[in-house]
């Protein structure tokens, strides 16, 4: 989870409802009894695409021999010093009360990260107490009714302001986790599409180039590179021991993350490869595309393997480069084992490029070059929900779900709510008892009918009536 965020305000404005809608709880959990630690203050929560912790205020039962106010005053000192955004809420059906300017002061005083949020907007009965909510003096407040969920979307974006997008959707081992669970995350919520930083042709595309030590991925380098095209030399880079380089292709600029660690532990050999995977995967992250260079005389170890699941796994594109193919003899046939083993080893991107280069000789970079835009291209590509729906029906349609206890499944409608890698939101009744291989179906269809090979594709399943 990347931030904490804290809901404050005085009794009755709605934080528990907004809680509960956050952590996706039907009933508060409420435990009167003084004195009873809960050793779970912080939960789990989701705005859209924002994936956070909030404090559960309910949950500090401290000082319980205090009078009300110093309860609250404590609770609230608490979840602000835990926070790393606060929330602050009133009620507009009420408007400003003595209490929410004294509570509106112990925010402002902490210093934090601010979204004001006045609840209750449903209705008219709002509309002068939102206006009221100016006068605190934090800045615009955003209109939501934690009852009906509404203004749901303009809180979310309130709150990526308020941190940053940065911090907003900082990944962390969690992600990790979640993304190891496999591409169908049941359940989970539609992003705001308009949220996605819009694909921009002028900014440099990030590449990353990985691969077992001697596979050749220096000389790839300099191949790729060419002294003639280098815009930049390194400079000090993105982290404390990798270095990046910028160039031109084809009018395409382009940027090279390249872990100066990577190569330097990878002389030690054996002993230090696991951090040289972590390096790696530091590489992996700042990249759009990685290019996993394997050496073709001996391709596919389980290390080229993992590196490539873990690849596919963050959601990057990737390309592969089979390396020293001036060493092949018979290169026909053994491209054709290479596609066929390819296939087979990495079935969960169907149409993955395997380029055979020669980094020695500059044989096959070019190729190599195209491959990684066009994969560049298709990762950041989006349809639009006509076509996409137009396509479901045919699919569907041909192909029906299957029944699941006697009932029918009923696939509603698909929208693409990401790019980068693509990923999709297949709305359907009942979405935990669609199978795997039926989404796998869905999956390739996609694949197929809207050119995308070669790139990770996201599919959730929401509910829908
Ligand atoms: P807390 O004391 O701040 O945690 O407030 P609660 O979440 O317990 O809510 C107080 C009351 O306001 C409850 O009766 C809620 O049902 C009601 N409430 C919460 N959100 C809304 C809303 O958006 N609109 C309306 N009309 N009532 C709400
Ligand atoms: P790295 O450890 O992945 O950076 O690999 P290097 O770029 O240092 O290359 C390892 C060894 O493979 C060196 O001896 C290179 O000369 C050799 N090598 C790299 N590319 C090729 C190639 O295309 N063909 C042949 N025959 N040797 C290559």
């Amino acid at each position: 989870m990347g931030f904490t965020l804290a809901i404050i305000g005085r009794p009755n404005v709605g934080k528990s409802t907004l809680f509960n809608r956050l952590v996706g709880r039907k009933i508060a959990i409420v435990d009167d009894t003084p004195g009873v630690t809960r050793d779970r203050r912080v939960h789990d929560a989701k705005l859209y695409d924002l994936q956070f912790e909030v404090v559960d205020t309910a949950g500090l039962e401290i000082a319980p021999n205090e009078s009300l106010a110093g309860r609250m005053r404590a609770q609230t000192d608490i979840a602000i010093e835990e926070a790393d955004v606060i929330l602050f809420m009133i009620d507009a059906r009420v408007g400003l009360t003595p209490d929410d300017r004294t509570f509106a002061d112990i925010v402002r005083r902490a210093g934090k990260p601010l979204v004001l949020v006045a609840n209750k907007t449903e209705g008219r009965a709002a509309e002068a107490g939102a206006m009221e909510a100016w006068e605190l003096g934090l800045g615009q407040p955003i209109e939501i009714s934690a009852e009906h969920g509404l203004g749901m979307a303009d809180l979310r974006d309130a709150v990526v302001e308020a941190i940053g997008k940065e911090r907003a959707f900082e990944e962390d081992e969690a992600d990790a986790l979640v993304a190891e669970l496999g591409e169908v995350l049941i359940g989970e919520d539609i992003t705001d599409p308009d949220a996605e930083p819009a694909y921009d042709e002028t900014k440099p595309m990030r590449i990353a180039i990985v691969g077992r030590p001697n596979a050749g991925k220096s000389t790839l380098i300099n191949q790729m590179i060419g002294e003639e095209r280098l815009l930049t030399g390194p400079e000090a880079g993105i982290t404390r021991d990798s270095i990046s380089v910028e160039w031109e292709w084809k009018g395409r600029e382009l940027k090279l993350f390249d872990t100066a660690g990577m190569r330097r532990k990878a002389r030690v050999q054996e002993k230090l490869e696991k951090l040289s995977v972590a390096d790696g995967l530091r590489a992996i992250r700042f990249a759009e595309v990685v290019v996993v260079v394997f050496d073709a005389t001996i391709p596919f170890e389980k290390q080229d393997l993992q590196i490539a699941d873990l690849i596919i796994r963050e959601g990057r594109a990737l390309v592969l480069a089979f390396n020293k193919w001036d060493l092949i003899e018979d290169k026909q046939a053994y491209l054709i084992e290479l596609h066929e083993k390819t296939t087979r080893l990495l079935p969960q991107v169907r149409g993955l490029l395997a380029i055979p280069v020669s980094a020695e000789t500059g044989r096959g970079i070019d190729r190599l070059m195209d491959g990684i835009v066009k994969t560049h291209e298709v990762w950041n590509r989006r349809i639009s929900t006509g076509r996409l729906n137009r396509w479901l029906e045919g699919v569907v349609g041909h192909h029906p779900p299957p029944a699941v206890a006697g009932r029918r499944l009923k696939i509603k409608y698909i929208t693409q709510v990401k790019a980068r890698p693509p990923g999709f939101v297949l709305s359907c009744t009942r979405p935990e008892a669609v199978p795997q291989s039926y989404v796998r179906y869905l999956v390739n269809g996609l694949r197929e009918a809207f050119d995308m090979p070669g790139v990770p594709i996201r599919m959730m399943l929401r509910a829908s009536e």
